[in-house]
Parts: structure tokens; C-alpha cells; sequence
């Protein structure tokens, strides 16, 4: 998955439920079991436009916590498949706390092609590491294809190599895992403090996780998953709404959409100092590319520059770079560069 992370619409991220029953005090999204989940018919009708002439090549699914939502986990990846979609599915294994594991969720993890595991010392607090381990031990016997997602606090994090070798102990090399610090979204926001620097003259800096459309749990469909978006999607990087929209319309918005398109090749803050007013420069990546909401004059130059032939060729030249350096280099770029090359564990290839 992440060797294509790069290529535009090759994937398409699902936030099937907001709720959670963990409270972990990091969550990204600050979940708890009040918050809101949309009708599983929004997204059963959205899948359903998927077709074996058009379809993401992988469909992944998260929350919240996605399996408290088992059936319709696997009504989707049956969908999914029917038409080529490979999926996945996110959990915190908030199931690990019992001794055994409910006829539904296993069903929905059979029905998926890979399950990912969250882990960090948060989520241990509410689900013991030798619990997680036992159901990871389980469903690899089961030939289950997994991964973990480990965050810690900082780079230097010690939690990090500790939890890391402990895998690697109990697992071997069958894990493949992307290891991430925390940013300062959700709860997070309380404790996490990023550290932004103004740049007098940005370079061009793709981004990339403009490249695979996110649907967000009231059914929007947002350029990225930036957490700062959830149910304040700005126009310029809103791709549509699985309530009306289907498959092809958000692909093809996402990969002609002008602004997803130069997101893509040149980065917000490069954007906004080559087509933005002099002064007008907001500090940090993110925060500059959601400003560039109300810049509509920006975003009218940006349009013009790449319907040019030029840019095309650019933008399609910057995707295939990031493809061929692969999925290690995406891990450095995105992920702790420490660990990058982790993510290769359990390589089929
Ligand atoms: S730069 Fe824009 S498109 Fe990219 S992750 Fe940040 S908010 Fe999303």
C-alpha cells in the first residue's frame, strides 16, 4: 500500500465510525462512544459505485474505532472485492480485553486483505500489551496479513525501541510496522506542541497525502486526512460527498482537480509564495494550505498554471519520482526515518 501511496486516487481512506470505547488520552480524533457515526447505507451506496472498470486499488477503513462496526467492515470489503479493491482495516483492539474474540469482529477481519494494529503507550493503558499480542499471535496463525502502527511521543522516544524489539521478539520479522510520533491534533492538542519556522523562500515540497482521497465520518470527501479538517472541510480541498457522489466523480477530482494537482507537485507554502501576495505567508505546511481558503485570487493563478501542458508533465513526473523511490522513502519522508525501514517486514514481494 504505501509503495502506491503516492499515486493519486490509487487508495481511499473510510472513517466508517467516530465512536470509540477506548479514551485514550492522544486520540487524533477525540472519539468516545458519543460521538457521531453516519448511516451504513452512505457507505454501502458509495462502494457500491465502485466497478471493475473503476475502483480504487485499495480501500482503507479506520475510525474511531472501525470494528465496533463489524458487519458493515465486511459488507465492504466484500463489495470492495467484488470489483478489485483490496482492503484494510484500523483497530485499537479494543476487543484484546476479553479472553476471546467476537464471531463478528473475526469474521471482519477474515473478510479484510490486511489488518492493522494501532499500539503507543496510550492505548496500553487501556488494553495490556500481553492482550494485543496474543489475539496478533492468534491471527497470524490464522494467516492473517498484519501490520502495527506504533506512535510515540518524540523521536527519541525509548518507548519506541522497547515496543519495536518486543515485536520483533515475539513475532519475528512477520510484522511489517510504520512508526510516527504524535502531532497536536484531538487530545493530543493538549500536551503535543509543534514546532513551526517561517520560511522566507519555500522550495517546492509535494505533498503527498494529497494524493488518496478521505472520506470523514459525516460522509465528506477531503483532499488528505488531516485531522484538523473533520467536519470543517475548506472548499479548495473538499473532493465531494459519498451521500451523492460516486467512485469515478471523486477519482477523477482528485486526480484533474487543479489544487489536489499542485498540492501534489509543489506544496501549500510553495503555492502560496509564488502565487500569494507579498507579506501574506502563514507559518506551517498545513496551516498555510487550509488559509488558502479564502485566497481566491491565488487559487485562480494556481487553476490558470496547471491546465498549462507544462504542468502536467511536472505534476505526473513528481508522482512517479515518489513511486520510485518506494515505499521506505515515503516512510522517511512521513513516518519516524529511524524505523523507516520496517514497513518492508512481511513483504510478500
Ligand atoms: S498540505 Fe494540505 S493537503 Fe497536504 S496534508 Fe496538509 S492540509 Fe492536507
Amino acid at each position: 500500500m504505501l509503495a502506491n501511496r503516492a499515486v493519486p486516487a490509487a487508495g481511499i481512506s473510510i472513517g466508517i465510525t467516530r465512536k470509540c470505547p477506548l479514551s485514550c488520552a492522544h486520540c487524533s480524533t477525540n472519539s468516545s462512544m458519543d460521538s457521531e457515526e453516519s448511516p451504513a447505507e452512505l457507505y454501502t451506496r458509495f462502494v457500491d459505485t465502485f466497478s471493475v472498470k473503476s475502483h480504487p486499488k485499495f480501500m482503507a477503513m479506520s475510525g474511531g474505532e472501525a470494528l465496533l462496526r463489524p458487519q458493515l467492515v465486511r459488507k465492504l470489503a466484500v463489495k470492495a472485492r467484488e470489483s478489485g479493491t483490496k482492503s484494510s482495516v484500523l483497530s485499537g483492539m479494543f476487543f484484546a480485553r476479553k479472553t476471546s474474540i467476537s464471531r463478528s469482529v473475526k469474521a471482519a477481519i477474515d473478510a479484510v486483505d490486511h489488518f492493522s494494529v494501532s499500539m503507543d503507550e496510550f492505548h496500553e493503558r487501556e488494553v495490556s500489551r500481553s492482550n494485543v499480542f496474543k489475539v496478533i499471535g492468534r491471527l497470524l496463525d490464522d494467516g492473517i496479513s498484519m501490520s502495527m502502527h506504533i506512535a510515540g511521543r518524540s523521536n527519541d522516544d525509548p518507548y519506541l525501541d522497547d515496543l519495536v524489539h518486543d515485536v520483533q521478539k515475539h513475532f519475528g520479522d512477520r510484522i511489517p510496522m510504520l512508526v510516527n510520533t504524535l502531532s497536536p491534533f484531538g487530545r493530543a492538542k493538549a500536551f503535543v506542541i509543534r514546532v513551526v519556522s517561517k520560511l522566507d523562500k519555500p522550495r517546492a515540497n509535494p505533498c503527498t497525502m494529497a494524493a488518496w482521497p478521505v472520506v470523514g465520518f459525516d460522509g465528506v470527501v477531503a483532499v488528505c486526512g488531516n485531522d484538523d479538517l473533520i467536519g470543517c472541510v475548506p472548499s479548495h480541498l473538499r473532493l465531494g460527498d459519498i451521500r451523492t457522489d460516486t467512485w469515478p466523480e471523486i477519482q477523477a477530482r482528485c486526480i484533474g482537480g487543479t489544487m489536489p494537482s499542485a498540492l501534489r507537485t509543489y506544496g501549500p507554502e510553495y503555492l502560496q509564495s509564488s502565487f500569494g501576495k507579498a507579506g501574506s505567508a502563514c507559518v506551517g505546511y498545513c496551516n498555510s494550505c487550509i488559509s488558502l481558503e479564502t485566497k481566491i485570487a491565488l487559487q485562480n493563478l494556481v487553476s490558470t498554471h496547471m491546465r498549462k501542458p507544462g504542468s502536467k508533465v511536472l505534476s505526473d513526473s513528481v508522482t512517479q519520482m515518489q513511486v520510485e523511490m518506494g515505499a521506505v522513502q515515503f516512510a522517511k519522508r512521513y513516518s519516524h526515518p529511524r524505523f523507516a525501514e520496517l514497513v518492508l517486514l512481511g513483504s510478500r514481494q
